[in-house]
């Protein structure tokens, strides 16, 4: 398998605060790759690292065995933040308007409503739609360029329960489309229903990474450590 990602003792301190320290680990293709830790354990960090927009202050990464440059990042769609849709046009106008500032073909449109479920309501405004499906036409704006890898900041974050299994069944249905998938989540159950690997950060360091079906022995570890004197 093509290693997509490759991370080599990155680190980022915000002043005196450490928060990513030393971590390093390998993404390969066609994973689902769960970064799974606690409010503050260096995830967004990371994330924001991995996109450029965070300068590390340690370390270095590549993406597909090439120096981060612009041209690579294109191959890298992002849900780090809600992005900004304008509320009374329509989900449509909205990926349209993202197609035209990404340069993006606006056939691709078509495809990524179908795939986040929302042709039917393509027309409606995207102040009626639930947050689930602003979520959803989220995921479809980072896929407007087809890319090889799609990285998402706790998507589920905020949802109800029919929302978060919507993001859920997505991104499962992305991941078996073959895309490479990236998913900061400080949610156990959500790493073991969606990730096929995953990495356990706990104040900005790496204490486990591997495939999921170790997952609860990485939790185990997270639980003894976090109680610990
Ligand atoms: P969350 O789920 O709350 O977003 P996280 O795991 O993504 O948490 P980060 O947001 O990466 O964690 O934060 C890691 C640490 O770095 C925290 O202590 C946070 O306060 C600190 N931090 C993050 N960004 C900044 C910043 N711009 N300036 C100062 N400190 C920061």
């Amino acid at each position: 398998m093509e290693t997509v990602l490759a991370i080599n003792n990155l680190g980022k301190n915000f002043g005196r605060i450490q928060a990513v320290n030393n971590i390093s680990l390998q993404v390969k293709a066609g994973q689902v790759f769960g970064m799974l830790g606690p409010n503050g354990s260096g995830k967004t960090t990371t994330l924001g690292m991995l996109m450029g927009v965070v300068n590390p202050t340690a370390g270095s990464f590549s993406w597909f065995g090439q120096p981060p440059t612009d041209h690579m990042r294109r191959r890298i769609g992002a849900v780090l933040e809600h992005p900004i849709f304008y509320p009374y046009l329509s989900g449509r106008k909205n990926l349209e308007l993202n197609a035209m500032i990404k340069q993006c073909p606006v056939a691709n449109i078509d495809n990524v409503l179908a795939l986040v479920e929302l042709t039917e309501r393509q027309h409606d405004a995207y102040k009626t739609y639930s947050l689930g499906m602003k979520q959803r036409l989220a995921i479809a704006s980072a896929l407007l360029n087809d890319p090889d890898v799609l990285i998402l900041d706790e998507p589920t974050n905020g949802l109800d329960p029919m929302g978060i299994a919507g993001i859920r069944e997505l991104i499962i249905r992305i991941a078996a489309g073959g895309k490479t998938i990236i998913l900061a989540s400080h949610l156990l159950d959500e790493v073991q229903r969606v990730c096929t690997h995953f990495a356990i950060l706990k104040k900005g360091t790496l204490i486990h990474h591997g495939p999921v079906h170790d997952v609860g022995k990485g939790t185990e570890t997270v639980e003894v450590k976090a109680n610990a004197p």
